[in-house]
């Protein structure tokens, strides 16, 4: 007997036949990091759930399914929007039985814990997670010897003068649909094990670990130059590889390599000429679809050239010194540029993004086109929600189908449908008020018994006024800590902010979380901040205004957040937000939004229908793109939102106007879940890839992209 994978014998055979096929109808999706916590999405416990199975008499598929059941929820080998849209996208492929792999890399100390502290601000430490005891996990054993996990060779860079050759045992996790009748593999690098040289593995502990410019650039190494040697070892045959972000942009480099030497011979490549170079980089391009996802300057990867005379071989700095040129630094390699050059696609992820990007990089205008990116809808729905959209007609079939949501308009003159939306949003507020509370009081436990001071004002003072309630006016902020973020945006004024608040007696509640990279200095700065601003609005706010920080960001407070908020705020400056997720999975409870119009916000504010904008619009100049702190617009933005925050109040709290917020959550339903979810955005990309698909899917697919083209320039 083999091993249960969750899914039959057949659905596992003919998935891995399509991907294993020789015509390569398939595609592998690179990327350095793709979120997928179980306590958010897990089809497989759903179903076990669902249909009472709790154990089983043989001793193997009981351990499988106490696994499943009961084991660890975390897969901690992500740290934000990049890596949480990859595994949405994963996700809404094997919904939509896409021909899709991917590849990334298996970080075992993660990306990091954080705890937060009122005097130290943001502290962290590695979080340690057993792939070995995760379900949905399983490492490739060695087929000639089972008793072995398979051994891949990783050849740094190039492919000859291997001393720095690196080892790997391959993990596959399942993205299983909610039928179990499909799945997308998920295979992860292992780079921690003894066959593999000291100071790659220690470059291959923490995800985005910068100690070191070295150890940033072995990271690229480590995904980039492992993306061949893993398809190959498994026998996946695409033909079309995705990078999501240009981390993975190497593997180019051992296409061209491989492909020299198929045309010139082995021994050959050194002497090709630096045109025949490019001719087969050219070749390379066609099989590259790649999406770039910010515009801001840390995310574009520039390298010392002298790592490189460490690291890579002559080949592979002869390669690098044709291809990733830069522009500003003659001592870099600038990784953005050379993956802009090879590939026959680029994507940005939202409308104006395309823009920027086009302005960036003028002499790829032509071919940068926008999809602008989704969320899975069924992994962001809080229980409260789905039940509610479970019950009305209109939304029939809204698990597989997200476009149904456009039916949402006819709700709402629907009254039941209005009173039951109100319940269900009143559960959700109530779920994420009572884990706050929970959190206060365990922080009060935590200042009496340890060193530790809490990053929470209000668990310092008296216990009748330190909690939050459910039904009042709760705004949600949470993301990645950067500047250009600018997270403490709404408090540049704290009077103003108060002011409708103390006139009209009207309480609120702000809700606050998100993690820093370690190294970013101002980063964890704005994060102390945030939690230094608490005590001073309480008191301004005669204790209306609350403000709670929620340390630990992840998959599950997210989603307890986007749906148990009344309001999700995003206030970066424009145009640095590239698309921005949260917000639609705000939406996808509808829950409407309040923000600056950047990154989907443009497409997915309607006039008004669906949230309120404020703050700069004007067009993007190039001081647009800088992130000083004096070009950061504070007193704009912040004054602007102050102007309509009395407005915001008062729909929500004044009786007569209440049915017009509630027509706000609506319309989220309607105009923005059906749009802003990774199956209409899987469509767009399935369209690029020129897949060969089967009618049916083909036919899903048409309905998804009929309801929206990100990029209206495009000819279809
Ligand atoms: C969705 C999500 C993000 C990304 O949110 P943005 O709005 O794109 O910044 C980051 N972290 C977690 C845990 C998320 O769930």
């Amino acid at each position: 007997m083999g091993t249960f994978f969750g899914v039959s014998q057949e659905v596992l055979d003919s998935v891995w036949n399509n991907l294993t096929a020789p015509d390569g109808n398939s595609v592998t999706y690179i990327s350095m990091e793709i979120g997928g916590d179980r306590d958010v999405f897990a089809p497989v416990k759903r179903y076990l759930l669902k249909n009472n199975i709790q154990g089983s008499p043989d001793f193997k598929l009981n351990a499988y399914i106490q696994s499943f059941l009961h084991g660890p929820v975390k897969i901690p080998n992500y740290s934000g929007g990049l890596g949480i849209l990859a595994g949405d996208t994963l996700k809404s492929f094997a919904d939509l039985k896409t021909p899709v792999a991917s590849v990334s890399l298996l970080y075992r100390k993660g990306y990091f814990s954080q705890l937060v502290d009122l005097q130290l601000g943001q502290v962290s430490w590695a979080t340690a997670w057993e792939p070995e005891n995760t379900p949905s996990l399983y490492r490739v054993q060695d087929k000639n010897d089972p008793e072995k996990p398979l051994l891949i060779k990783v050849p740094f860079c190039g492919r000859y003068k291997n001393e720095a050759d690196a080892y790997a045992h391959l993990w596959i996790k399942m993205e299983i649909n909610e039928d179990l009748d499909f799945f997308v593999p998920q295979i992860m690098l292992d780079y921690s094990i003894p066959e593999t040289p000291l100071w790659i593995r220690d470059a291959a502990h923490h995800l985005y670990d910068s100690s070191s410019e070295k150890v940033k650039a072995t990271q690229r190494l480590l995904l980039g130059a492992g993306v061949i040697p893993a398809m190959k070892a498994l026998g996946i045959t695409s033909k079309t590889l995705h990078l999501n972000e240009q981390h993975g942009v190497v593997v180019a480099l051992s296409l061209i390599a491989e492909k020299l030497s198929e045309k010139y011979g082995e021994n050959s490549i050194h002497r090709a000429t630096d045109d025949e170079i490019i001719n087969i980089t050219d070749e390379v391009a066609q099989n590259i679809v790649y999406t770039i996802h910010t515009p801001v300057k840390a995310g574009h990867d520039r390298f010392d050239k002298s790592i490189y005379d460490q690291l890579g071989h002559n080949f592979c700095v002869r390669i690098l010194n044709l291809l990733a040129e830069d522009n500003e630094y003659g001592d870099k390699y600038n990784f953005t540029r050379m993956a802009m050059r090879i590939n026959r696609a680029t994507n940005s992820v939202s409308r104006l993004h395309k823009k920027v990007t086009q302005k960036q990089f003028p002499e790829y205008s032509e071919k940068i086109k926008a999809i602008t990116n989704g969320v899975h809808h069924r992994t962001w729905t809080s229980e409260a929600k789905s039940e509610l959209y479970d019950s009305y007609s209109e939304l029939n079939n809204w698990r597989h189908d997200p476009s149904v949501f456009v039916n949402a308009s006819f709700l709402l003159s629907n009254d039941n449908f209005r009173e039951h939306f109100e319940r269900a949003m009143l559960e959700d507020n109530t779920e994420l008020i009572t884990y706050i509370n929970d959190m206060l009081l365990y922080h009060r436990k935590q200042m009496q018994e340890t060193w530790i001071d809490p990053p929470n004002y209000l668990s310092q003072i008296d216990e009748k006024e330190a909690f939050f309630r459910p039904g009042i006016y709760t705004i949600g902020f949470a993301r990645r800590f950067s500047t250009y973020k600018r997270a403490d945006l709404i408090f540049d004024d704290i009077d103003a902010l108060v002011e409708p608040i103390i006139e009209n007696n009207y309480p609120v509640q702000i809700v606050y979380s998100g993690k820093a990279h370690p190294a970013d200095e101002p980063g964890k700065l704005l994060i102390k901040s945030i939690i230094d601003i608490q005590d001073d609005l309480y008191h301004k706010s005669k204790g209306l205004a609350k403000l709670v920080f929620i340390p630990g960001y992840d998959m599950f407070i997210a989603k307890l957040m986007v749906a148990g908020v009344h309001a999700w705020l995003n206030c970066p400056k424009r145009p640095l937000e590239a698309s921005g997720t949260s917000g639609m999975k705000a939406a996808m409870n509808g829950i409407p939004n309040i923000s600056i119009m950047d990154g989907w916000w443009v497409e997915g504010y309607h006039g008004g229908q669906t949230g309120w904008k404020f703050g700069y619009e004007d067009p993007i100049e190039s001081v647009s793109l800088s992130e000083h702190p004096n070009e950061l617009l504070y007193v704009e933005d912040s004054t602007s939102f102050y102007k309509i925050f009395p407005e915001i109040l008062n729909q929500f709290y004044d009786e007569a106007l209440r049915p017009q917020y509630i027509d706000k959550c609506i319309m989220n339903l309607a105009l923005n879940c059906s749009i802003f979810n990774t199956h209409r955005m899987a469509s767009e990309y399935i369209e690029r890839y020129e897949l060969d698909l089967p009618p049916e899917l083909n036919q899903r697919i048409d309905k998804l992209r009929a309801l929206y083209d990100s990029d209206p320039d495009l000819p279809i």
